[in-house]
């Protein structure tokens, strides 16, 4: 196909008319690490810890994530590497967690809501894990994500946490750092309420699997909605724009680590919305980084106004071809 037939790039590619957007790897385990780089990918917007902790009897501890983490960090020496905190739930088995069975998992305790809850005592061998990881790496630079955010107050319970174990790690003599702070936009709450985030992060990163499911009501993977819960819904568009409008203008940078920013049909429009960081599996990072270098962000600006106005994912699909 055109994705896996587009040569690699190197380094950071610009729109023609010099606006930088960084393509970055979405990976699952650490043997997608060096895939990703290969692809040319920038760095990780998007490092899925779930796999240290899925499949096994009991969590990893703090040395064995540390381990992880520091991978990361050094296969990217130029480059950014955002670690998403545990996103787990009760549609996933996790034996010694003891997650509770729900009749709508997807609705339930996951993510943030667990790390600020049942998960305390993970979320924070998490982040010390993670700040070691940094303190002990002089190359690249680590980025902290939380999974699933719908409130301020949310974010302000992690923001007390993480720095409680920069406190405690600078007691113990590493030379720990507050890292790059950012949330998921995956909720229809994160999206209206981004203003309200801007002054505690450092970047949003928008979440289209989980938001497209929530802004539409049309479960993920679920064929029979596959129709309802396509990226290309205006209403979905208008989320992602509302996350957008609310970093305009502020030091908050806005990416996006759905499938939705993997589809070079869409790198345009995405660009036109105002997203300066596009994650995707590695597979997709030439063919992305190929259609930016095309892209002039005037039109690309008209183009996301016209199917910000549009009614229907038809016509935002007769828009984009
Ligand atoms: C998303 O929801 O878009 C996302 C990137 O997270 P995940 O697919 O892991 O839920
Ligand atoms: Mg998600």
């Amino acid at each position: 196909s055109e994705d896996a037939t587009a040569p690699v790039r190197e380094g950071a590619v610009e729109t023609v008319d010099g606006t930088e957007i960084e393509v970055a790897a979405n990976v699952g385990t650490p043997a997608e690490l060096g895939p990703a780089a290969e692809r040319g990918a920038d760095g990780v917007g998007l490092f899925r810890t779930e796999f240290l902790f899925l499949d096994r009897d009991d969590a990893p501890d703090e040395d064995e994530q540390y381990a992880a983490y520091r991978e990361a960090i050094e296969t990217f020496p130029d480059g950014r590497v955002v670690v998403r905190t545990l996103d787990v739930g009760g549609d996933k088995p996790v034996p010694y967690l003891d997650l509770p069975a729900e009749e709508n998992p997807f609705l339930g305790e996951r993510g943030i809501r667990r790390s600020l809850g049942p998960d305390a005592d993970l979320f924070e061998t998490q982040l010390r894990a993670l700040l070691r990881a940094d303190a002990d790496t002089d190359v690249g630079s680590l980025a902290v994500m939380l999974p699933l955010v719908a409130t301020v107050e949310e974010i302000e319970a992690a923001e007390t946490v993480l720095e409680g174990v920069v406190d405690d790690l600078r007691d113990e003599g590493v030379d720990a750092e507050r890292p790059e702070f950012g949330v998921m936009i995956e909720t229809p709450a994160a999206a209206f309420m981004a203003d309200a985030f801007v002054p505690h992060v450092d970047f949003f990163s928008i979440g289209t699997n989980d938001l497209a499911q929530y802004v539409m009501a049309a479960e993920r993977g679920n064929d029979a909605v596959a129709d309802l819960g396509d990226f290309r819904q205006p209403a979905v568009l208008r989320a992602i724009d509302a996350a957008a409008r609310a970093a305009e203008g502020t030091d908050v940078w806005v990416g996006m680590c759905g499938e939705m920013a993997g589809d070079p049909e869409l790198t345009e429009l995405l660009v036109g919305l105002g997203l300066t960081e596009l994650s995707m599996s590695a597979v997709t990072v030439p063919a992305v980084k190929a259609r930016v270098a095309e892209i002039d962000t005037e039109a690309a600006t008209a183009l996301a106004e016209r199917a910000l106005a549009a009614a229907s994912k038809d016509e935002v699909t007769d828009l984009l071809t």
